[in-house]
């Protein structure tokens, strides 16, 4: 009777996350995706939320990635012997398509753990930042920042991972700066912060935190999580802004059962959004979504699925390369200048992001002189545009 109760408790408790994860989301998407720009004379120029046609995006993030080792956990700390280590980079081999976020904890500590022990510019840590770096050097890996200590001693009267809970806006940044300054001591540029444990500060504080201490996005929300907590405040599908922050939801953990997860998966595909998969890089059976044996098998079957089912329509990206993407191309200038039937465009990246492989259509129009600059594809035109500079092309009304 017991086990009955559990299960259906768990069914019950999935289908209220499942119906949180679609709430709205109809609504972001009209509101976040569409790019129309109205260039005059009936003629529109519409800009694709992924690059190269890809329909969506797929990202997969690991939260808590530091040198830690103990009888119970290990984070990854014995990087040339240690089974989850050999673990991801099997993983990469096997799956050359796939791009990876870390999320890594600069000074983690633990209520028992002496102060500064886990730094990772400690001498004794310096194979284990060199690993990280050839990862990043790698291309394919992106390493992003999650907190400064991922503790919380002065809030509660218990010590708490939410690092973040109830702190200021001051508070909250100057950790985050701490956090970016042992960074680039490693010589690695952090663009992106998730919170420990989901702590977001006293009203939100850490949305301005993120903002003021230069990152270009937070991934501060998950189902019922971080900025979605209480209510919905960011969409779980689409990349969204909120108070002038982009945010990057997560959307998908190793928790939930695979069925789930392939539902998740094909209806964000076909809303154009992007699957944001997280776990924790933890050997740990204690911790949630960590990546054990089994969930490890978990993950290389819903990545194989992904492989065998949108191997050209999905983008699988870092977080960074989402947020370069979507910051640059919300930010695009167009300018029209007319003569004649001619309308000369220009598209000017004024941000310090890359803008790669927008892609572009014509409504009651269409692009005559692009060679060189636009490349044509079935659906329309594709190019790149570098921070500071801008391509122009030239349409005219109609079609030919
Ligand atoms: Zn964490």
């Amino acid at each position: 009777m017991k086990r009955l109760i559990r299960r259906f408790l768990l069914y019950y408790n999935l289908f209220l996350w499942e119906r949180a994860l679609w709430k709205d989301e109809n609504q972001w998407r009209e509101l976040i995706v569409e790019r129309r720009y109205d260039l005059g004379n009936g003629v529109y120029l519409i800009m694709a939320p992924w690059p190269r046609g890809h329909l969506a995006a797929f990202n997969l993030s690991f939260d808590d990635v530091f040198p830690y080792t103990s009888s119970l956990h290990n984070h990854g700390e014995d990087i040339l012997t240690g089974w989850l280590n050999q673990e991801f980079e099997r993983m990469l081999l096997d799956f050359p398509w796939l791009k990876v976020t870390l999320f890594v904890c600069p000074n983690m500590s633990s209520e028992n753990s002496r102060p500064n022990h886990y730094l990772i510019t400690r001498p004794k840590y310096r194979d284990w930042v060199a690993w990280l770096r050839r990862l990043v050097g790698s291309g394919r890996v992106e390493v992003a920042d999650h907190g400064y200590t991922h503790l919380n001693t002065v809030v509660g009267p218990k010590p708490s991972p939410a690092e973040f809970a109830n702190l200021s806006v001051r508070e909250i940044q100057a950790a985050l700066e701490q956090a970016k300054e042992i960074f680039a001591s490693i010589g690695i540029t952090v663009v992106g912060v998730r919170p420990p444990a989901w702590g977001v500060g006293k009203d939100l504080a850490i949305v301005k935190a993120v903002k003021d201490s230069g990152f270009l996005y937070g991934a501060l929300s998950a189902v019922g999580h971080g900025l979605n907590a209480g209510m919905k405040r960011v969409s779980d599908v689409f990349p969204a802004w909120y108070e002038g922050l982009l945010n990057l939801p997560q959307n998908l953990t190793l928790e939930e059962p695979e069925p789930v997860a392939y539902r998740v998966i094909d209806r964000t595909v076909s809303m154009g959004g992007m699957i944001g998969l997280k776990a924790h890089y933890s050997t740990s059976l204690s911790i949630r979504a960590g990546l054990h044996p089994k969930n490890l098998q978990r993950l290389r079957r819903i990545l194989a699925y992904i492989e065998k089912s949108y191997d050209d329509t999905v983008w699988p990206a870092t977080l960074k390369e989402i947020a370069e993407f979507w910051t640059a191309r919300e930010k695009l200038q167009v300018s029209t200048t007319r003569n004649g039937e001619c309308m000369r465009v220009v598209l000017y990246n004024k941000t310090r992001w890359l803008l790669t492989d927008l892609h572009l259509q014509l409504e009651g129009g269409t692009i005559v002189d692009a060679a060189g600059i636009l490349r044509a594809t079935d659906e329309g035109w594709v190019c790149t545009i570098s921070p500071g500079s801008s391509v122009e092309f030239t349409v005219i009304q109609g079609r030919r």
